[in-house]
């Protein structure tokens, strides 16, 4: 880049949270010390503000002295800003990547994160690694919330279903709370509603069928119960009609853990893949078989869609307009799904990317660009550089301690023939005892002598 900067106005981001235990190297104390140790190093930078955020986890960027920080960003009190690691200013990769590509170049700041060599002002291979090791940073945070995500869901398995209101078809066993059985008004509706689609009625066939024929609704009935007030009088909808032909719960099945939380980064709750569900059988008295459950699931000719929502697309929410910057959307289209620019496409004025992409062309390409960029950093000279580097530096590690230690013996040699020979002046020892010792340890000083040369001749 060339708008590099004479003097920089550091701002120091330091981050601390439970997911990163407690070790020593994570520690504000050791990031403190290793940035002002880098900024000592660099004449045109100076130390502005210490941004601490000290409990805080990397999943998102709700955290009060971050958004100080992006805050003195704005009002151009800073323009670089370092952290130790990635890690430090955040592990979501999309946000990460929002930061440092598109944020930062627009208020002209530097970002350099020291020890993994990213630094957005210096061309560097390290910074086109950069969003593969945000993807590693993010793996963690996803480990560590799958970890409690997954004992949640074995309690849901261990623990009895207490639901606060009973499917349509079943009411509360007033002896036990926490047990179905069979409501003999209502299970006839859905009694009625599997006969019909067994036999070849649609959704919106049975709609009409349930209106003619005054069926209650499940709104209604619950309000005569007492159990939900509603004001207008209730209609059959196919959603309802429909939702009642897939529930498993008059299979007699206890289902649980429909929805959970929509990652560790949002607190909003999704729906749950139907196979993922926590099915206990003979929780309760079914109302409908097996057989024509399956018979109205398993035949394409009743046309009951299946659940859509299984598709999952790796590249959703991840994908941005080149021109507005605006996330992409994604619609089915035939057997593939288009992506596009939803600006585009309700307001052509908005945005003038008008471009269609099947998805898997370009997850495709996604794929293959990523493998030949990793190919290339695993080739590249810089890498392999650095890699000969790191073991050159270990092997002189290593032969600078081998010398010290034979120095360390060679004083002590040293010491002992200078008692020797004070051991002599007093008469201590005879000559000849003298003489033998005396030969020994210098030839045995001479050979740790000959080695230290060895030594500094392979540093060399
Ligand atoms: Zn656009």
């Amino acid at each position: 880049m060339s708008n590099k900067q004479l003097i920089y106005n550091v701002g120091m981001y330091l981050r601390l949270s439970k997911e990163d235990g407690d070790g020593e190297s994570e520690s504000i104390t050791n990031q403190r010390k290793i940035i002002r140790e880098y900024i000592d190093k660099h004449y045109n930078m100076n130390l502005y503000d210490e941004y601490i955020d000290d409990g805080y986890s990397g999943a998102n960027f709700n955290r009060p002295n971050f958004r100080r920080m992006i805050s003195d960003v704005e009002n151009k009190k800073i323009n670089m800003i370092i952290t130790k690691n990635l890690a430090r200013l955040g592990r979501d990769y999309i946000d990460t990547g929002y930061y440092i590509e598109k944020f930062f170049p627009d208020y002209n700041v530097r970002y350099i994160a020291i020890l993994d060599d990213v630094d957005n002002f210096v061309d560097s291979i390290s910074n086109d690694f950069m969003p593969i090791k945000s993807v590693i940073n993010e793996k963690h945070c996803k480990d560590t919330s799958m970890a409690v995500k997954k004992s949640k869901r074995r309690k849901m398995k261990d623990g009895f279903y207490a639901c606060t209101t009973p499917p349509f078809g079943y009411k509360k066993d007033p002896e036990n709370q926490g047990k179905l059985i069979i409501d003999e008004v209502s299970s006839k509706t859905v009694k009625k509603i599997f006969e019909l689609k067994e036999n070849g009625y649609t959704i919106n066939q049975i709609v009409d069928y349930l209106e003619e024929n005054n069926y209650i609704t499940p709104a209604e009935y619950m309000k005569i119960r007492g159990l939900e007030n509603i004001e207008n009088k209730d209609i059959w909808k196919a959603s309802s009609v429909k939702r009642i032909l897939c529930n498993k719960v008059y299979l007699g099945y206890c289902l649980r853990g429909k929805t959970q939380k929509i990652s560790y980064k949002s607190n909003n709750r999704i729906y749950v893949k139907r196979s993922d569900y926590i099915c206990i059988k003979d929780s309760h008295e079914a109302i409908i078989d097996e057989e024509t459950f399956a018979n109205v699931h398993n035949n394409r000719k009743y046309g009951l869609i299946g659940n859509t929502k299984d598709n999952v697309y790796l590249l959703k929410d991840l994908i941005y307009c080149g021109e507005c910057g605006k996330k992409l959307v994604f619609k089915k289209r035939r057997n593939d799904v288009e992506v596009y620019c939803r600006q585009n496409a309700e307001n052509n004025k908005l945005c003038s990317n008008n471009c269609k992409i099947k998805y898997s062309n370009l997850e495709n390409k996604t794929f293959f660009y990523l493998e030949e960029m990793y190919k290339m950093y695993l080739n590249s000279s810089e890498a392999k550089d650095k890699l000969y580097k790191d073991i050159i530096i270990d092997r002189i590690k290593n032969i600078e301690s081998n010398k010290k230690q034979l120095e360390r013996e060679i004083s002590s040699i040293s010491f002992k023939i200078s008692n020797l020979y004070n051991k002599r002046l007093s008469e201590e020892i005879d000559e000849k005892n003298y003489n033998e010792q005396y030969q020994e340890l210098s030839n045995y000083r001479k050979k740790l002598q000959c080695e230290i040369n060895n030594i500094e001749e392979k540093l060399r």
